[in-house]
């Protein structure tokens, strides 16, 4: 398949005049999301009432969402579900890792991972209180850190930062010599790079989908448990719609089949209607075709920006491939300097200390997008435009 870009662009509602180079912390609006939303209200929420649960279909959208995400992800069919949030689904993961080898207590991580997912540890371990440890190591250190004693790798596959890219067929077969498991978060990698599970033996990935999918603010997060596991794994969330029989309200706990009991409770379906809107453009895209895109937009992004821009050090992998779908810069007054290119109209984010982050999604992101957004911040850069004081003052979400 040879996607069409310039077909997928027009798929979203892109505001006049904006180079919107923030798709990896919130994807824009799907224009189908609109009309899929606004139909689910009034005729299933609206006409249906409470028979949409089953008329609609609603009940089984977690599977089903579940197995559209399995594709972009290289997941068995029905072995992801949909649901909670992100760091929720962390827990979930990590707590029936551990529950799997009971006879080890190291979580290993990175300091290069987002920090909820080391705070979902951190809580897990209190509750636990069983002796666990959490050890976070270098990025670079990981895999000389898998050793026999680790139960389990916590890592994130691409680094909201940097965009450093770990190897995760290496690290998790490393895991698996060592008697460990792992577990993968996709948060920057699902949609934005080649995933493919499967072939990669991961134990365990979650991820979210309001990011490079496009789902929406807030939409909800998926969950992976492989094949070998699926029947074995004890959910620590143990909620009714995991349960093996939900309406026959048991007293009693007992998981659901595989996938099934990594659910919780009800599912948030306006939410999983406005993702599936969003899953309809994946539909026409070849993930292959969306990496080598990406490599090269990112790379002339580069290119220019170090050309314009002397007084940023870019902060990414310069090798493309251990570097996900985006390219990060160090500047003393990072701050100051993203909210002067956001007023001129080209959007990424900053992540403290120093970094300006700038995500590159090809969905919507062309070459001439990339180059007009190089003009843009080299002149802010070069006439220090960012140093007036409106761009100084720091706003609660950065
Ligand atoms: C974005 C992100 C999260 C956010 O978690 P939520 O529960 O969805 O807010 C967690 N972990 C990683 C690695 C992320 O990039």
């Amino acid at each position: 398949m040879t996607t069409d870009f310039n077909l997928t662009k027009s798929m979203f509602h892109l505001p006049e005049g904006v180079i919107y180079l923030d798709g990896n912390s919130l994807g824009p609006l799907p224009k189908a999301a609109r009309e899929k939303v606004s139909a689910m209200m009034t005729q299933e929420w609206g006409d249906m009432l409470i028979t949409g649960w089953n008329k609609a279909g609603w009940m089984d959208q977690p599977t089903h969402v579940g197995n559209r995400i399995a594709k972009l992800i290289g997941a068995e069919e029905n072995h992801v579900v949909m649901g909670d949030t992100l760091s929720i689904k962390v827990y979930q993961a990590l707590a029936s890792a551990l529950d799997l080898r009971p006879d080890r207590k190291i979580i290993l991580s990175d300091s290069g991972n987002f920090p909820s997912d080391l705070y979902m540890a951190q809580g897990l371990i209190d509750s636990l209180n069983q002796g666990h440890e959490l050890r976070v190591v270098a990025p670079e250190d990981v895999e000389k850190h898998i050793t026999q004693d680790v139960a389990v790798t916590l890592i994130t596959e691409v680094d909201y930062r940097s965009g450093r890219r770990h190897d995760m067929a290496k690290l998790t077969a490393k895991a698996h010599d060592m008697g460990a498991l792992a577990i993968w978060d996709l948060a920057h990698s699902a949609g934005a790079v080649d995933v493919d599970l499967s072939a990669a033996n991961a134990d365990f990935a979650v991820g979210c989908t309001y990011k490079y999918l496009n789902g929406g603010p807030g939409a909800p997060a998926f969950i992976y448990v492989a094949p070998r596991h699926a029947e074995l794994v004890r959910p620590a969330l143990s909620g009714w719609l995991g349960h093996r029989a939900p309406f026959a309200f048991d007293l009693d706990y007992a998981p659901g089949h595989g996938i099934e009991r990594m659910r919780v409770g009800t599912p948030p379906v306006i939410a999983l209607a406005s993702l599936e809107a969003a899953l309809d453009v994946w539909d026409m895209v070849d993930m292959a075709d969306v990496r080598e895109t990406s490599i090269a937009l990112c790379n002339q992004f580069i290119t220019g920006i170090e050309a314009a821009c002397p007084m940023l050090t870019l902060a990414s992998p310069r090798d493309a491939t251990r570097r996900g779908s985006q390219v990060s810069f160090r500047f003393e007054h990072g701050y100051a300097a993203m909210q002067a290119c956001i007023a001129h109209g080209v959007i990424g984010d900053f992540r403290a200390p120093d970094i300006m982050r700038f995500g590159f999604t090809p969905l919507f992101i062309d070459m001439d997008d990339v180059n007009l957004a190089i003009e843009r911040v080299a002149r802010i850069m070069r006439d220090r435009v960012w140093s007036a004081p409106e761009f100084n003052m720091r706003a609660a979400v950065t």
